[in-house]
């Protein structure tokens, strides 16, 4: 028999790679809330990427009685004492709502027009949690490094891709393809250690 996880996105891009990554390991089905029938927003209002993802997890796993799976991710920048974090969606915004991709790198640029070459390290971060309905509860978080760039290059991917340059890749993940930015992305190296944990689970 096939074992259900809901996935609690409404995002069904996340759900696809997330399948892709998770694919043959037990004989798992992901299925997203809105599928499952939870309608609305569950409200993050964790203070870590951590907290915020289990929250997720633990309100999707009670309303439907099944395993459930969240992420939050986001973009850290060192000067910026690790903003914009967990508000990177909102960072630009004005009404407290999601900014546009355009808003959010035009603001993050600009706070960082006098922060030099040497000085502009920043992560991606990803933390996910599977919240099982019993209470038991696991949470992996990935990570990847790079340097804000001081102009967008690359018209890839989406948030802060084009002024995020990866070290390891030597290139902006706006400028990588999608299979590129997947092999070494947070969210991938999150995923990849809750696929060890899912082997070995019981459901
Ligand atoms: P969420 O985890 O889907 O809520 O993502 C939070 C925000 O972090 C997104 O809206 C983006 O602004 C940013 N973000 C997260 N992951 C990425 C990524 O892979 N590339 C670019 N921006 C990202």
């Amino acid at each position: 028999m096939k074992n259900t996880i809901i996935v609690a996105t409404g995002n069904a891009h996340k759900v696809t790679e997330m399948a892709a990554i998770l694919d043959g390991v037990r004989d798992i089905e992901l299925v997203t809330m809105r599928d499952a029938g939870v309608t609305g927003d569950i409200e993050e209002n964790g203070t870590t990427f951590e907290e915020n993802a289990k929250i997720k997890a633990r309100t999707v796993a009670a309303l439907t009685g099944k395993p459930a799976i969240a992420d939050d991710s986001g973009l850290s920048v060192d000067a910026l004492g690790g903003a914009p974090g967990i508000y990177s969606a909102r960072y630009a915004s004005v009404d407290g709502g999601n900014a546009s991709d355009q808003a959010n790198i035009d603001k993050l640029l600009e706070d960082m027009k006098l922060i030099p070459s040497g000085e502009r390290t920043a992560r991606f971060v990803s933390a996910i949690a599977l919240v099982f309905p019993d209470g038991r509860e696991y949470c992996t978080v990935g990570v990847c490094e790079g340097v804000i760039t001081c102009e967008m290059r690359g018209n890839g991917g989406f948030g802060y891709d084009p002024i995020f340059y990866c070290t390891a890749m030597a290139k902006t993940f706006g400028e990588l393809s999608a299979e590129e930015k997947n092999s070494i992305s947070h969210r991938n190296r999150a995923l990849e250690q809750l696929k060890v944990i899912l082997r070995d689970i019981e459901f």
